[in-house]
């Protein structure tokens, strides 16, 4: 039975609502994983909650920027159109995250998010409150989105399953876009059966995203894990005797393991953030204060200074995706940095294709443990986005992944990533049913309760 079934069977919602209105306030205050929450004392639907990055009609939407503060969005994204159309889903908020997807660990905004299993530990970006909430709330399902591993790695962190289709099998219409030709909008359930039920609700073609269709889903299950080499040499060694204990019980599952190599699998960092921040600095560019963003009162400015006083709310993160992003699709070098990274996302698609028709890749999802406040604020930028190796390459390729949890360490929640071909989405999903079925799955919750 999925959680929306069992929410069903609930006598008094309304009661319910009480509770979990008390207790959501108090939570959030202590983990961040809320910029907006709805006067609960109305609802009696199956709580949904939306990343902040995505259009919700009369309701604050600010992707966690200082930039976008106050803008209220006059219409709903596809995905939240479809979602209210069945009128059986109350919306509980908007989730924090990192400002505009940029980030892996849920601190590149104003209100930092933590870990419900350990405060002191990161939740994991850029869909961190979308995890958290997950994590904390029993009967709830999250509408989050990745680009290169925002749903992958906040739900590892947080103990949570995290659903990301092929590129273009949902709607991105309504999207604060970060990166167009690779953001893609996904599920954060507790368990697999939420995620087909969340996804067959908002996935297929709509007109106003012209990169959207119909998924035209092949579901083939041909019972092999394949271990891309290259992807797990460099992980830590607490997380690799872990993983390589949950490949044992694939194998006691019937499924057969089989190794390989793909050396140029390790160009996919590269490549991803050139093309990311050289998207993410072209669709910045229209927070200029005139239409979006920050309003500048002080029209009697110089025209520099004008922009520079708007474009100064941006966090810090963003200003270097701006610089970087401009520098690498300017004329000058352009053929060197971005048109190279376009040939080598083909690349990658070609050949990881080609290994994806023989079986589904398994990997952790980081390749570090989660880490704690004071850790990351010692990482360089290049070291965070390295930390981004294992979930970059299906995000580039915009092969359906998914990410669930399969172990502890320290009390702290490990979580391990499925890879398949495009329009196989199905069968990943299948493949964790199975696993939570086989081992009796039940994940215990720090706070999750209610
Ligand atoms: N960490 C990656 C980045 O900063 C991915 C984030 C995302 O998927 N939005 O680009």
């Amino acid at each position: 039975m999925n959680s929306y079934e069992e929410f069903s069977k609930k006598d008094k919602p309304t009661d319910y609502f009480i509770k979990l209105s008390e207790t959501l306030s108090k939570l959030n205050e202590e983990l961040n994983a809320f910029n907006v929450i709805s006067d609960l004392s109305k609802l009696t639907n199956f709580p949904i909650s939306v990343k902040d990055n995505i259009c919700t009609k009369d309701v604050e939407t600010t992707a966690s920027s200082k930039i976008l503060k106050g803008y209220i969005p006059p219409f709903d994204a596809t995905v939240v159109s479809k979602i209210r159309e069945k009128n059986t889903f109350s919306f509980l908020g908007k989730t924090n995250m990192d400002e505009f997807g940029f980030g892996s660990f849920g601190v590149n905004s104003e209100k930092c998010a933590k870990n419900p299993f350990n405060t002191s530990y990161v939740s994991g970006g850029s869909s961190s409150g979308s995890a958290i909430a997950t994590s904390i709330l029993k009967y709830h399902i999250s509408i989050a989105e990745s680009t290169g591993g925002s749903i992958s790695t906040p739900s590892a962190f947080c103990g949570v399953v995290g659903f990301t289709p092929t590129y273009g099998s949902v709607s991105r219409y309504g999207l604060i876009d970060y990166s167009n030709s690779l953001d893609k909008i996904g599920i954060i359930a507790r368990k697999s059966e939420d995620i087909r039920f969340m996804y067959d609700i908002i996935k297929g073609k709509d007109i106003y995203d012209t990169t959207s269709v119909d998924i035209n889903c092949n579901n083939q299950n041909n019972k092999t894990i394949i271990l891309i080499d290259e992807l797990i040499k460099e992980i830590n060694p607490e997380i690799e005797k872990l993983f390589l204990e949950l490949v044992d019980k694939f194998s006691k599952m019937g499924y057969v393991i089989k190794h390989k190599s793909i050396p140029f699998i390790e160009k996919a960092i590269a490549s991803y953030y050139i093309i990311a921040m050289a998207e993410a600095s072209t669709n910045l560019a229209k927070y200029t204060g005139f239409k979006y963003g920050f309003k500048n009162e002080n029209i009697s400015e110089k025209y520099n200074q004008f922009f520079t006083t708007s474009r100064s709310n941006f966090g810090k993160e963003a200003k270097r995706r701006v610089v970087l992003g401009t520098f690498v699709r300017s004329a000058s070098v352009k053929d060197m940095y971005y048109s190279k990274a376009l040939k080598t996302r083909t690349l990658l698609i070609n050949e990881l294709s080609k290994v994806l028709n023989e079986g589904f890749i398994l990997s952790p999802v980081m390749p570090i443990k989660t880490p704690k406040f004071d850790e990351i604020n010692n990482f360089s930028p290049l070291e965070v986005y390295k930390t981004d190796m294992l979930t970059i390459p299906p995000n580039l390729c915009g092969f359906p992944h998914i990410a669930f949890p399969y172990a502890y360490l320290n009390g702290m929640p490990v979580g391990a990533q499925l890879i398949t071909k495009h329009w196989n989405d199905y069968a990943i999903i299948d493949i964790v049913s199975e696993w939570e079925n086989n081992f009796k799955y039940n994940f215990k919750y720090n706070l999750g309760s209610i």
